[in-house]
C-alpha cells in the first residue's frame, strides 16, 4: 500500500485516534489524515467530509490512489451533516477557527450520538472550543501543543464525562484555564511559553499603534489591553518559575 506522509500536527492528531476506531474527519481537505489512518492500520474505517468541491474531488482522488475504497467513504457536505448517527467512534475537526468548529459541533449535535471521542484542532479560538465542551458534557481528556514551521497548534481531545473535572483543584480559575488549557497549564511546555510570549508581543504592538491614534476611544482600549498584558505577564512568569 502507498505510504502517506503527513505533518507533525496531523501525526499528533492521529496518535489520539484509538486503534480500530471508525473515524470521521470533517473538513478533510485532501483526506491526508484519513489516508494516513488507513495506511497505518489505525482506523478500521474513515469518513472524509468536505464542504467544498475542489478539496472534495482531491479527497476522492487521494483515497482512490490508496485503493482502500472499501474502508473509506468520501462525502460532500456541511460539517456533521455527512454523518449518520452511530456511524463514527471518533470525530476529528482540524485546521479551522475555533468558532467554526463550535458551529459545526452545535449544528450537528444529533450526529454525535455514539461518538466516543472528539479530536479538535482549532487554529485560533481554543477558548470557545473548551467552553463548548463544558456546556455539552464533553470532558477534556488530553491536550497537546506543538510548533511546526513557526506556527503553534493546539490539539484538544475530549470524551463524554464530567466536563469540569480537568479544571478542578488547579491554581488558576476555570475562566483562565479555558484560555490557557488545563492540561497545558500543568505541563508548562516551552511551546506554551512561546505562545504566550507571542500574544504578549502582539498586544504590545497594538498598544504602540493605539498610542499614536487621536481617537477618543483609544485611551479606553489601551487600558483594557494593558490589563490583558499584565495578566499575560503573570502567566509567563508562572510558566517560567514553575518550570525551573
Ligand atoms: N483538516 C485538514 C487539516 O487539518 O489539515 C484541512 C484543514 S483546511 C484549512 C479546512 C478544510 O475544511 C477546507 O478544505 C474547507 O473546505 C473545509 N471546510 C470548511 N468549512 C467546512 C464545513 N462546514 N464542513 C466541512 N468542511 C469544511
Amino acid at each position: 500500500m502507498t505510504s502517506v506522509s503527513i505533518s507533525k500536527r496531523l501525526q499528533t492528531i492521529a496518535r489520539y485516534c484509538p486503534e480500530g476506531a471508525r473515524v470521521a474527519d470533517i473538513g478533510s481537505d485532501h483526506a491526508l489524515l484519513a489516508s494516513y489512518l488507513l495506511v497505518k492500520g489505525i482506523a478500521s474505517f474513515v469518513i472524509a467530509g468536505e464542504l467544498n468541491e475542489g478539496p472534495f474531488q482531491a479527497a476522492k482522488k487521494q483515497i482512490h490512489t490508496l485503493q482502500v475504497k472499501d474502508r473509506a467513504s468520501v462525502r460532500k457536505g456541511n460539517g456533521l451533516a455527512v454523518l449518520q448517527p452511530g456511524e463514527a467512534d471518533v470525530v476529528c475537526i482540524a485546521g479551522m477557527g475555533g468558532q467554526l468548529i463550535v458551529s459545526i459541533l452545535e449544528a450537528g449535535k444529533d450526529k454525535l450520538e455514539g461518538v466516543q471521542r472528539l479530536i479538535l484542532q482549532p487554529n485560533v479560538g481554543e477558548e470557545a472550543v473548551r467552553l463548548w465542551m463544558i456546556e455539552n458534557g464533553w470532558q477534556l481528556i488530553a491536550e497537546s501543543i506543538l510548533q511546526e514551521d513557526g506556527v503553534i497548534y493546539e490539539i484538544l481531545v475530549a470524551e463524554r464525562g464530567n466536563p469540569t473535572l480537568p479544571y478542578e483543584g488547579k491554581d488558576r480559575t476555570q475562566q483562565e484555564l479555558l484560555r490557557i488549557g488545563p492540561f497545558l497549564w500543568v505541563e508548562k511546555s516551552e511551546v506554551l511559553q512561546a505562545k504566550w510570549l507571542h500574544e504578549h508581543e502582539k498586544w504590545q504592538k497594538i498598544i504602540v499603534q493605539l498610542k499614536r491614534s487621536d481617537k477618543p476611544e483609544a485611551a479606553e482600549r489601551i487600558k483594557e489591553i494593558e490589563a490583558e498584558v499584565k495578566w499575560i505577564d503573570e502567566v509567563i512568569a508562572c510558566l517560567r518559575t514553575d518550570k525551573q
